[in-house]
C-alpha cells in the first residue's frame, strides 16, 4: 500500500498507509509511535523522521499486534534507541510466538498462522514498561492513553493536538471489508469507545486508514458494530451451540466466507469476547453437554 506523509501541525506527522505510524518532532528529537509490519515499513518510519530533519529518540509501541510491532526489533535497534510499550503489550512484542500461539489455543501454531502478518520475523530484545498518565519520554511531554479493547493494554498517545490512537477505531473501509472487528475485551472496548469524544484533540491517527478530525462518529459506528456483533451472537444462541457455530451464524449475518484458518481463529477471539461479555451481564452460560462446551441464554 502506498505510504502518504500527513503533516498535523506542532511538529506532530505520521505516515500512513497499510499500518500507519507516528512521527513526533519536538526540537530535532523525534517519538515514533508503531513500526509497521516489518522492516521494509520500520526503514519508511526511519527516512521519514531524517527527512524532517529529527533524529530518532524512542519509540512506543501502542499494543503488541504484529502489524504494529513487526518492525520495532530492528527499527530500535538499527536507531540505537529505547522501546515503550504497556506491560501486557510488551511481552507479545518482546516474544513474537505469543500472538500465534494465542489464536491456536496455546499450542504450537500450525503453518498457517506462521505467515508474516502473525508471527513478526523480529522481537524486540527490551521494552520499558509504561503506566498511563502525562510524562516526557526523551525528554518530549505526551500523555500515554489508556485504550484498552481491541487489545487488552492498547494505549494511544497524545502529543498536542494530536492523538495516535492504535486500533481504537477502524476506518469505515474495514467495517465494511472485515465486520467481525479484531476484539479482546468487548466491554472494555465499549467503554473505551464511549470515553473517546471527550478528548479534544484536534487529530486522531487510528492503526489504519486516513488520520480522522470527527472522532465521535467514527467512535459511534465501531461501537455500533460492536453492539451489533454481540446481539448477533446472543441471537445465535436460540440453539445452544459451540463457539465454533456462533462464528459461522454470525458471519452468515455478515454474508462473509472465512478463506483461511488464520481468518477464522481471529475472528473467533471476537465472538469469545462476545461470549464472555454476555456471561458477565448474566445473559448467557456455558456447560457441558457430551464433551462439548455450549453456550445457552
Ligand atoms: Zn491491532
Amino acid at each position: 500500500m502506498a505510504t502518504q506523509w500527513r503533516e498535523l501541525g506542532d511538529g506532530n506527522f505520521a505516515l500512513t498507509g497499510g499500518s500507519n505510524i507516528g512521527i513526533i518532532v519536538r526540537e530535532g528529537r523525534a517519538v515514533i509511535v508503531d513500526a509497521g509490519l516489518d522492516k521494509d515499513a520500520a526503514k519508511k518510519a526511519l527516512r521519514a523522521a531524517a527527512d524532517a530533519g529529527a533524529k530518532p529518540a524512542a519509540l512506543v509501541i501502542t499494543h503488541g499486534h504484529t502489524d504494529h510491532f513487526g518492525g520495532a526489533g530492528w527499527l530500535a535497534q538499527q536507531a540505537g534507541i529505547p522501546v515503550y510499550a504497556a506491560p501486557l503489550e510488551a511481552v507479545f512484542a518482546m516474544q513474537p510466538l505469543l500472538e500465534p500461539l494465542f489464536l491456536y489455543g496455546g499450542a504450537t501454531p500450525i503453518a498457517e498462522l506462521r505467515g508474516k502478518f502473525t508471527l513478526a520475523r523480529q522481537g524486540v530484545d527490551s521494552i520499558a514498561l509504561l503506566e498511563p498518565g502525562a510524562q516526557e519520554i526523551a525528554g518530549i511531554p505526551l500523555d500515554i492513553l489508556p485504550l484498552p479493547g481491541h487489545a487488552l493494554q492498547q494505549i494511544g498517545v497524545g502529543a498536542s493536538n494530536t492523538c495516535y490512537c492504535g486500533d481504537v477505531v477502524f476506518p469505515d473501509e474495514t467495517l465494511e471489508r472485515h465486520p467481525i472487528l479484531f476484539c479482546a475485551d468487548m466491554d472494555a472496548w465499549l467503554r473505551t469507545l464511549e470515553r473517546l469524544p471527550a478528548l479534544s484533540y484536534a487529530w486522531y491517527i487510528p492503526g489504519h486508514g486516513e488520520p480522522v478530525q470527527d472522532i465521535a462518529a467514527l467512535a459511534e459506528r465501531n461501537a455500533a458494530r460492536l453492539r451489533e456483533i454481540r446481539a448477533w451472537v446472543w441471537e445465535s444462541l436460540a440453539t445452544p451451540q459451540e463457539a465454533p457455530g456462533v462464528l459461522r451464524n454470525v458471519a452468515a449475518r455478515y454474508n462473509i466466507t472465512l478463506t483461511a484458518p488464520q481468518f477464522l481463529l481471529l475472528a473467533l477471539t471476537t465472538i469469545h469476547a462476545a461470549l464472555t461479555s454476555l456471561q458477565a451481564a448474566g445473559e448467557a452460560r456455558v456447560e457441558m453437554t457430551a464433551n462439548r462446551m455450549l453456550w445457552r441464554r
